[in-house]
């Protein structure tokens, strides 16, 4: 560690700035930079504050979930994702929308305890206690009881021959609940050393399994048809293509991104712990041993089925959701009454952002549909200007093989043009 890094954190923000200002030799407009994004309100979320760091939100419309319409915010930086999810949902939507199922919203906690000498007389001993270690929990939280939730059962799970997890199911109500089960485990934990176990941890398990939600969808195949292939075609191949996504796991992983491209956007503009949701996913994704797509598509009678179970417990209060005022702007626009609700919605973003790639896979390919943002952002990492983007992008859709050195050549010539005119 540099000198400078030591005691970094007891700084103000200005002395921050000013000291990686120093360090990394930036120029006058980084500074100014740094400056001008900050944001006092995300100042107390982290440690070592220096600047905010800006994602772009869109909205996805045409998203029709259990009879409701919805229009759902987006964080993302990645182009194509909200047209994407928005022409995914256009297409259910027209064929009645999503449905979802929920089953009740509870976290798991775990406590692992170990070296245990007698692991079926430990076994026996904690399921007489059940009803001490419930309380002991809820004791721990008693807010969350008080609102009708709190937890409400235990598991016993052997998970090597002398090493048991406690499994604590607890209902966190209209919060996702980490805090508030983390503080109950680690009281159970605490119960559990003072009578004599080992407890190796306390903490909730993000594979939240039994907050699971399922959504289907059902499309006339001759929605899909077009200007080359008819919708037989189209459906065939999305077919394939989620058989495929369940035998190999490299295209796996590319279905489950696609899928996550919308869930994570919506899971962030919602407030919410996108790492703990990408994990759960990704975990549930692999719960028969094999990693596999999350989503499957099957033809039947002429329409085109698809469905997908997730664990997504969130929030629709507690964390980040009460501190940051965009989220309370994007609830709004998300008319969300409940946590289950919005788990609902935005598992119907993740599968109208599958259908739309898988369509599109299916057909022109995934470049065609992207080709126009891509040269968008290629102008402005170039360096284009507001008004001269649309004038690159325009001249790069005529040539064949676009990169970096061609749009700077185009850019140059307009320029160049440009100057001349004016001359
Ligand atoms: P909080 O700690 O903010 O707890 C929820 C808050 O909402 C509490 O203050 C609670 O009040 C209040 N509340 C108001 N109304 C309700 C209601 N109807 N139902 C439930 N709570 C209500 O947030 P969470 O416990 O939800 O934790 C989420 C945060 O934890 C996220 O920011 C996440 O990033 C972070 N985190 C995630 C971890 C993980 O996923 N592994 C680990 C650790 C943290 P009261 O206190 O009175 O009950």
């Amino acid at each position: 560690m540099t000198d400078w890094q030591h005691g970094f954190y007891k700084l103000s923000l200005a002395k921050r700035q000013q000291i990686v200002a120093h360090q990394f030799e930036l120029t006058g407009n980084q500074q100014e930079l740094l400056q001008r994004q900050v944001d006092g309100v995300n100042e107390q979320m982290v440690e070592n504050y220096l600047t905010s760091f800006h994602l772009p939100e869109g909205i996805a419309v045409n998203l029709l979930v259990n009879q409701q319409k919805y229009v759902v915010p987006m964080v993302v930086e990645e182009p194509s994702v909200v047209a994407a999810a928005s022409n995914g949902a256009k297409l259910v939507a027209k064929n009645g929308g999503f449905k979802v199922t929920s089953n009740k919203s509870m976290m798991i906690g775990q406590v692992v305890i170990t070296d245990l000498k007698d692991v079926d007389e430990t076994v026996h001993w904690l399921q007489q206690e059940t009803i001490k270690i419930l309380q002991v929990a809820n004791q721990a939280k008693p807010s969350m009881q008080q609102r009708g939730g709190g937890a409400t059962k235990l598991k016993i799970r052997t998970l090597k021959k002398d090493w048991l997890a406690i499994e604590i199911s607890v209902d966190t109500g209209e919060a996702m609940g980490a805090n508030g089960v983390n503080t109950m485990c680690e009281a159970v934990g605490h119960w559990l050393t003072d009578h004599g176990f080992n407890v190796l941890t306390a903490i909730l398990s993000n594979f939240a399994t039994q907050s699971l939600q399922t959504v289907t969808c059902a499309i006339k195949v001759i929605d899909l048809a077009t200007d080359m292939m008819t919708g037989e075609q189209v459906a065939k191949k999305i077919t394939q293509l989620s058989e495929l996504a369940q035998v190999d796991p490299y295209r796996a992983t590319t279905h489950n991104k696609g899928i996550m491209n919308g869930i994570d956007a919506a899971v962030i503009a919602s407030g919410n712990d996108w790492r703990a949701i990408e994990s759960g996913a990704h975990a549930y994704a692999a719960i028969d041993g094999a990693y596999k797509g999350l989503s499957t598509w099957q033809v039947e009678n002429g329409y085109l089925n698809g469905t997908m179970t997730l664990p997504l417990s969130l929030g629709i209060v507690g964390g980040s959701i009460d501190i940051v005022p965009l989220v309370e702007v994007n609830q709004r626009m998300m008319a969300i009454e409940s946590a289950v609700q919005l788990a609902q919605v935005i598992i119907s973003v993740g599968l109208a952002q599958n259908l739309a790639a898988l369509k599109a896979l299916a057909t022109n390919g995934i470049q065609a549909g992207h080709m126009e943002l891509q040269y968008r952002s290629l102008a402005v990492a170039i360096g284009a200007s507001e008004s001269e983007v649309e004038q690159v992008v325009k001249q790069l859709k005529g040539i064949k093989h676009v990169d970096r050195n061609t749009a700077t050549a185009v850019l140059n010539q307009l320029r160049k043009d440009k100057n001349n005119g004016r001359n």
